[in-house]
C-alpha cells in the first residue's frame, strides 16, 4: 500500500518535473549569430528568452552545428538568422521547423533593397583550392564561390532596425498575448537605435577621411554608413589566409602611407598583419565583428554599435 503511493507520487513529480524541464527548453527564440541576438534580445526582452547559436569564439563563417544546436533549434518559437550566404551551417536545420517559425532575415522584402555587393576575391578562391581540407570545410566555404551580396548584415543600422521590426511581427503572430511589451520594446529600440546613430556618426566624423585596412569583409555596412574610408580587407573568410598579392598591395599601401590603420580581430590576431605592418607608421587597432564581449540583453545592440565606433575612432584618430 505504502509502496504503491510512493510509486505514484514519483510518476507525478516526474510528470510535473518533466513538464517543468520541457517548458524550460521550448520557449525561446534562437538566433545564429550573437549581434542578431542582440537584435531580437530588444524585441523579446521581459517575452521570452534569447539563445544564440555560434559560440564566442567561434567564426560565422566556420561552424558546424552540434547535436544539442539541432534540438535547441527544433524546439525554438523562432528562428532568426541571415541566410544560407551567410550561416552556411543552418539551412538544413532550419528547413526542419514550420515555415512561420523561421526567421531568414535576407529574404524579407524590406531587407532586400538594402542589400550591398560582396567583393570579388579571385585569388582567394584560387588559395582556397590548395589548401582544400575536409569534405565538411569545403562545404563551409562554399557559399563564398556564390555569395553575390555582403551578408554581414547586423553592420548595417538601417538593416537592424528592418530586422527588429520584422521579429517583432513575427513575436506578435506567436505570442498575442504579449502585445503591449512587444510594442514598447520595438518603441525602445527604434529610439536608442536612432539616438546611438547620431552620436556615432558625431564620433566617426573626424575620422571619415582616415584610410584603413580591415583584416574581414565584415565591415561594409557599417561603414558606407557612417561614411568612413576603408582601402580594402586582408581576407573574405577569415580562416583562409590572404593571397601573396593582396599582402604585396597591402604593404605597399601602408608603405606609401595611405592608411593609419590595420585592424584585427578579437579571434584573428594572425601574424600575417603584424609582417605586412613591420616598419610603417601605421597603428595596429581591434574591430569586434560579432561583439563577443558583450552579454546578451535588451540594449546590447545599441552597445555593439558604440563599442565597434570607439575601436574605429581609438586608432583612426591617433595618439
Ligand atoms: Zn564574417
Amino acid at each position: 500500500m505504502l509502496h504503491k503511493k510512493h510509486a505514484r507520487f514519483c510518476a507525478l513529480s516526474a510528470l510535473v518535473f518533466g513538464g517543468f524541464l520541457s517548458t524550460a527548453t521550448q520557449a525561446a527564440v534562437v538566433a545564429s549569430v550573437k549581434p542578431v541576438g542582440f537584435i531580437a534580445a530588444a524585441i523579446a526582452d521581459g517575452v521570452t528568452p534569447v539563445e544564440i547559436l555560434l559560440p564566442d569564439g567561434a567564426s560565422e563563417h566556420d561552424y558546424a552545428l552540434r547535436p544539442s544546436d539541432i534540438k535547441r533549434i527544433k524546439s525554438a518559437d523562432l528562428l532568426v538568422w541571415v541566410g544560407p550566404e551567410m550561416e552556411a551551417f543552418l539551412p538544413k536545420a532550419a528547413a526542419q521547423i514550420p515555415a512561420n517559425k523561421n526567421l531568414e532575415l535576407a529574404d524579407l522584402n524590406t531587407i532586400k533593397p538594402l542589400l550591398v555587393k560582396g567583393s570579388e576575391e579571385e585569388e582567394e578562391h584560387h588559395e582556397h583550392a590548395h589548401h582544400a581540407g575536409s569534405d565538411n570545410h569545403d562545404e563551409a566555404h562554399d557559399h563564398h564561390h556564390h555569395g553575390e551580396y555582403n551578408m554581414h548584415l547586423w553592420m548595417s543600422p538601417e538593416i537592424a532596425r528592418q530586422s527588429a521590426v520584422a521579429i517583432h511581427a513575427k513575436l506578435l503572430e506567436l505570442m498575442p498575448q504579449s502585445r503591449d511589451k512587444l510594442d514598447a520594446n520595438l518603441q525602445h529600440f527604434e529610439a536608442s537605435l536612432a539616438s546611438a546613430d547620431k552620436s556615432i556618426g558625431a564620433q566617426l566624423a573626424p575620422v571619415k577621411d582616415k584610410g584603413y585596412f580591415v583584416f574581414h569583409d565584415a565591415y561594409s555596412y557599417f561603414e558606407k554608413h557612417y561614411g568612413l574610408s576603408p582601402r580594402g580587407h586582408f581576407t573574405v573568410n577569415p580562416e583562409i589566409q590572404p593571397g601573396a598579392q593582396r599582402l604585396h598591395q597591402i604593404r605597399t599601401e601602408l608603405v606609401e602611407q595611405k592608411a593609419e590603420c590595420v585592424f584585427a580581430e578579437p579571434q584573428f590576431r594572425p601574424a600575417v598583419i603584424e609582417a605586412v605592418a613591420r616598419g610603417t607608421q601605421v597603428r595596429q587597432g581591434t574591430l569586434d565583428p560579432l561583439g563577443t564581449n558583450i552579454s546578451v540583453a535588451r540594449d546590447s545592440y545599441v552597445q555593439f554599435l558604440q563599442q565597434l565606433s570607439g575601436q574605429y575612432a581609438s586608432c583612426l584618430k591617433g595618439a
